[in-house]
C-alpha cells in the first residue's frame, strides 16, 4: 500500500480516469480542490501536509473502483471536523448522499450550550457517542463504515508520530471495534492488516518475535514448499483438473498471537506447511480436493467444508490435512478465484464497478443478505435505547462484532448470535414480544432450561406464553440473558409497568422469595428495613419495577439471618517451611504437607498426591515431581479463603416431575458450583418425586444462586429451604426422626 499519495491527487486521477465517466470525474476533481482549499496548510503530527491523508484514503478506495460519491466523501471526510466548512455546505455543493456519509464519519460534537450548562461529557462518553453515531449512519449507508475503515487503516499506518500512550489506545480500539467490523463485512485482507498493525503497538515484543519466527520458518521451508507445489501440480495435471495457481498460505501474525494466549508463543507457531490451491470455480474446488485425496491420505476429522458452511465473516474454502508418502503432514486449502477475491473485497464488491461484471460472481446476493443481517443486528442494538449510547455501543461491540454462533429457527432460517447467548436472547432477535413471552425452549428437540448457552448450529424452538418475563432474568449470575439488547428490553418492560400492577407483583415476589429461602416468618416491613426501604410498599414497587431484584432480596435477608447459625469447617491447614499457614479444601481429614520443590502459591491450581502413609502432599498442578503415572493417586484440591472455610449446611426440598437425568443434572450443577452435598434422599409422592438435599454452602449469595438455578431446571416445580436447625447436630438428628427420607 502506498503510504504517500501526493496532495495534488495525480495518482488518484490516474486511477479513476479508467472507470469513471466525465461528469463523475469532474465531481471528484471539484471535491479534491474544495477539500484541499479547506484544509489549507494544516499539517499532520509527522509534519506532512494534512491533505495527503484524505487523498490517500480516496486513492485506496479507487483501487477497488469505487463509485464517485464514495471517493468524494473520502476526500471530504475530515473537512467538517477540522475546518470551518459545515455539513450544510457539503450538502449544497456535493449532494445529500455525500453529506450524509461525511456526517456519519464526523465525531460527535457536544453542543456549546450543554457544555456551558456544566454537562460536559467524559472522554469515554464522547467516544461512545461518536461510535453510536457511526453505527447509526452506517445503517443508512454502509459506505460510511467502508471509508471509515480505510481512514483507520491510514491512521494506523502513520501512527508512529503519535505519543506512545495514544498509539496504544488507538491500536486497542482498532482491535476491539474496527478489525471486527472489517471481518464481519467480509473485508478479510483489511481486517488482517489492521490486526497486525495494531499488534505491533499493543505488544511490540510479541509482534517482533512472531514476525521473525514466521520469516525464518518460511525461508527454511522454501525448498519443501516448492517440492510440494510441484507434486500438487503434477497430480492435478494428471487428473485433468484446472487450476490457476498454487502458493504458500502462511497464517496471520495476529491469529498466531491470539492462539499463543492459550498455548504459549513457541507452540502457537505451527510448523505444518500450508498451501492454497486456487481454481477457476466452486465445482473445481471439490474436484481438486478429490484428486489430492487420491494421492495423499487425508487425516480423518480434519476436513472442513467452508463453501457449504461459510464462516460468519463469509470466508469460503475447503480445508483438508493430508499425509504425504514421506509421512509429512500438510494443510491444503482449495478456493475459487471468486472466493479469493471475495475475502479481499468483502462488501466492497457491491460497490466496486468491474467486479460486478465478473461472470463467476457467485456470492453477491448472499453477501448482500449477510450484510443486511449484520446491519439489522446493529440497528436493533442502536434502536433499543437511543438515549443510552454506552449500552448501544456495548451491545454492538460485544454481541454483534464479537465471536458469533449460527442457530436455526424451526423453519431452518439462520440467526447470528454472540457466543454465550441463550434461548431468550434468540427469542429477542425474532421479536421483542417473543423474547418477553419466552416460556419454554427446545434445543434440537429437547426441552432445556432457558439459561442454557446455545451452541453453533443448534436448532431452537420457543414456546411463548403472553408477556411474562421474569425479573430473575436480569440477575447476570443466573445466566438467562447474554445480550445487552435482551437485558435492556426486559428492564424496560418492568420499568413501564403501571404502578399498581408493579406493587401487586412486588408483594407476591416478596412472599415467593421468602418461601424459597425458608424465611416466610419475616415481616415484610422488616424485610423492607433490611433492604433500606422506608416501607413495604416502597420495596414492592422497586421489586415490581425490577430496580431491586428478587435475588438481592433473598441474599440480603439470608445475610441478615446467617450469623445466628452454627457453622462447620471443611478446610484443613497446611504449614510451610516458614511456619505460614494455608487452608486447603477437599482433603478430608488427611494430614497435609506442601511440596518443597514446586512450592505451590495461593491461587495456583493444585492437586494432592495421596502418600503411602495416607497423608496428602500438595503440589502445583504442573509440578515436575508428578509424572503422569502418579496422577492416578492424586485428588483435586482448592485453596480455602482466609481462616478456615466456613459452611452452612442447609436442608432443601425440591419437588419434580419424574424425569431421567434430573437428579444427575442437579448434582452436576452442584458439582460445578463446587458444593458439597452433605446428604441426599428421594421419596415418591404420588407420581412425583421429592428430592431432599443437605448442602454445604459458603455464602447467602451462593445459596440463592443455587436455589434459582435449580428452579430453572426442566420439570422442577417447587424448591424451598427447610427451616434451619439451630445446631448442626440437630440437623442430623432430624434425619433419623423423619422416616420419610429413609
Ligand atoms: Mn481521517
Amino acid at each position: 500500500m502506498a503510504y504517500h499519495v501526493s496532495a495534488d491527487g495525480l495518482e488518484l486521477f490516474e486511477a479513476i480516469e479508467h472507470y469513471l465517466d466525465q461528469d463523475d470525474f469532474a465531481r471528484v476533481q471539484d471535491a479534491h480542490a474544495f477539500a484541499r482549499h479547506a484544509h489549507g496548510d494544516q499539517r499532520r503530527k509527522s509534519g506532512e501536509l494534512f491533505f495527503t491523508h484524505p487523498v490517500t484514503v480516496a486513492y485506496e478506495l479507487s483501487r477497488y473502483q469505487l463509485d464517485a460519491d464514495s471517493l468524494i466523501a473520502a476526500l471530504l471526510h475530515d473537512v467538517a471536523e477540522d475546518t470551518r466548512v459545515s455539513i450544510e455546505e457539503i450538502r449544497t455543493n456535493f449532494g445529500p448522499r455525500v453529506a450524509q456519509i461525511v456526517e456519519g464519519m464526523t465525531k460527535f460534537q457536544q453542543r456549546e450550550e450543554d457544555i456551558a450548562a456544566g454537562g460536559e461529557l467524559s472522554r469515554q462518553q464522547r467516544t461512545n457517542a461518536t461510535l453510536a453515531k457511526l453505527f447509526r449512519f452506517m445503517i443508512r449507508d454502509v459506505r460510511v463504515v467502508m471509508i471509515k475503515l480505510y481512514d483507520r487503516l491510514h491512521n494506523m499506518q502513520t501512527l508512529d508520530s503519535m505519543p506512545p500512550e495514544k498509539q496504544k489506545q488507538i491500536a486497542q480500539q482498532t482491535l476491539d471495534i474496527y478489525a471486527p467490523l472489517a471481518n464481519r463485512l467480509g473485508m478479510w485482507a483489511l481486517k488482517t492488516e489492521l490486526e497486525n498493525l495494531s499488534l505491533s503497538y499493543v505488544d511490540p515484543e510479541a509482534y517482533r518475535y512472531i514476525t521473525h519466527a514466521l520469516n525464518s520458518l518460511f525461508e527454511r521451508q522454501q525448498p519443501l514448499l516448492d517440492k510440494l507445489r510441484d507434486a500438487l501440480c503434477r497430480q492435478l495435471d494428471d487428473e485433468g483438473v484446472r487450476y490457476m495457481r498454487i502458493e504458500p498460505s502462511p497464517r496471520s501474525i495476529y491469529s498466531i498471537y491470539r492462539q499463543s494466549a492459550a498455548v504459549g508463543l513457541k507452540r502457537a507457531i505451527d510448523q505444518t506447511p500450508r498451501i492454497v490451491v486456487v481454481v477457476p470455480d466452486r465445482r473445481t474446488c471439490y474436484e481438486a480436493l478429490g484428486a489430492i485425496h487420491v494421492m495423499w491420505h487425508p487425516v480423518p476429522g480434519k476436513f472442513d467444508d467452508y463453501i457449504a458452511n461459510p464462516r460468519d465473516n463469509m470466508y469460503r474454502a475447503l480445508h483438508t490435512t493430508v499425509i504425504t508418502e514421506e509421512g509429512l503432514t500438510v494443510k491444503v486449502r482449495f478456493r475459487s478465484e471468486a472466493m479469493y477475491m471475495m475475502s479481499e473485497l468483502g462488501i466492497l464488491a457491491n460497490f466496486a464497478r468491474h467486479h460486478r461484471q465478473l461472470e463467476s460472481w457467485e456470492f453477491t446476493n448472499e453477501l448482500t443478505e449477510q450484510i443486511n443481517a449484520l446491519l439489522d443486528s446493529i440497528g436493533q442494538n442502536i434502536a433499543t435505547d437511543p438515549q443510552d449510547p454506552e449500552t448501544s455501543v456495548r451491545g454492538v461491540v460485544e454481541d454483534v462484532l464479537g465471536e458469533q454462533i449460527i442457530v436455526f429457527t424451526p423453519r431452518g432460517e439462520t440467526r447470528d448470535l454472540p457466543k454465550g447467548a441463550t434461548p431468550i436472547d434468540f427469542a429477542f432477535t425474532i421479536h421483542s414480544d417473543v423474547g418477553l413471552g419466552a416460556h419454554r425452549a427446545e434445543v434440537n428437540d429437547e426441552i432445556v432450561p432457558l439459561n442454557t448457552p446455545l451452541n453453533d448450529t443448534d436448532r431452537v424452538r420457543l414456546i411463548t406464553r403472553g408477556k411474562t418475563p421474569r425479573r430473575t432474568w436480569l440477575d447476570e449470575d443466573l445466566g438467562f440473558l447474554h445480550t445487552s439488547r435482551a437485558r435492556s428490553l426486559t428492564r424496560r418492560w418492568f420499568r413501564r409497568l403501571p404502578e399498581a400492577q408493579a406493587i401487586a407483583e412486588g408483594r407476591a415476589l416478596v412472599r415467593k422469595e421468602l418461601a424459597l429461602i425458608g424465611q416466610s416468618h419475616y415481616d415484610h416491613a422488616d424485610v423492607a428495613d433490611i433492604l433500606g426501604f422506608s416501607s413495604a410498599e416502597a420495596l414492592y414497587l422497586a421489586l415490581g419495577r425490577a430496580e431491586t431484584l428478587p435475588t438481592d432480596l433473598a441474599t440480603k435477608v439470608l445475610t441478615h439471618s446467617w450469623v445466628v447459625h452454627e457453622t462447620r469447617h471443611i478446610g484443613r491447614v497446611a504449614v510451610d517451611e516458614n511456619g505460614e499457614q494455608f487452608v486447603i479444601l477437599h482433603a478430608g481429614e488427611r494430614e497435609l504437607r506442601l511440596c518443597r520443590t514446586c512450592q505451590p502459591q495461593v491461587g495456583e491450581p493444585i492437586v494432592g498426591f495421596i502418600r503411602r502413609d495416607d497423608g496428602v502432599t500438595v503440589h502445583r498442578d504442573n509440578c515436575r515431581l508428578l509424572p503422569p503415572e502418579a496422577r492416578e493417586r492424586t485428588m483435586r484440591l482448592q485453596w480455602g479463603l482466609d481462616g478456615t472455610q466456613q459452611v452452612h449446611t442447609v436442608p432443601i426440598e425440591i419437588d419434580v416431575y419424574d424425569r431421567t437425568q434430573l437428579l444427575y443434572e442437579i448434582t452436576d450443577m452442584l458439582r460445578r458450583e463446587d458444593i458439597n452435598i452433605a446428604d441426599i434422599h428421594t421419596s415418591k409422592i404420588g407420581r412425583d418425586i421429592r428430592i431432599y438435599l443437605a448442602l454445604d454452602v459458603t455464602s447467602p449469595r451462593q445459596l440463592v444462586r443455587i436455589l434459582h438455578r435449580v428452579t430453572a431446571l426442566v420439570n422442577v416445580y417447587a424448591v424451598r429451604c427447610l427451616p434451619q436447625p439451630k445446631r448442626f447436630d440437630d440437623l442430623y438428628a432430624s434425619f433419623g426422626t423423619n422416616g420419610m427420607y429413609f
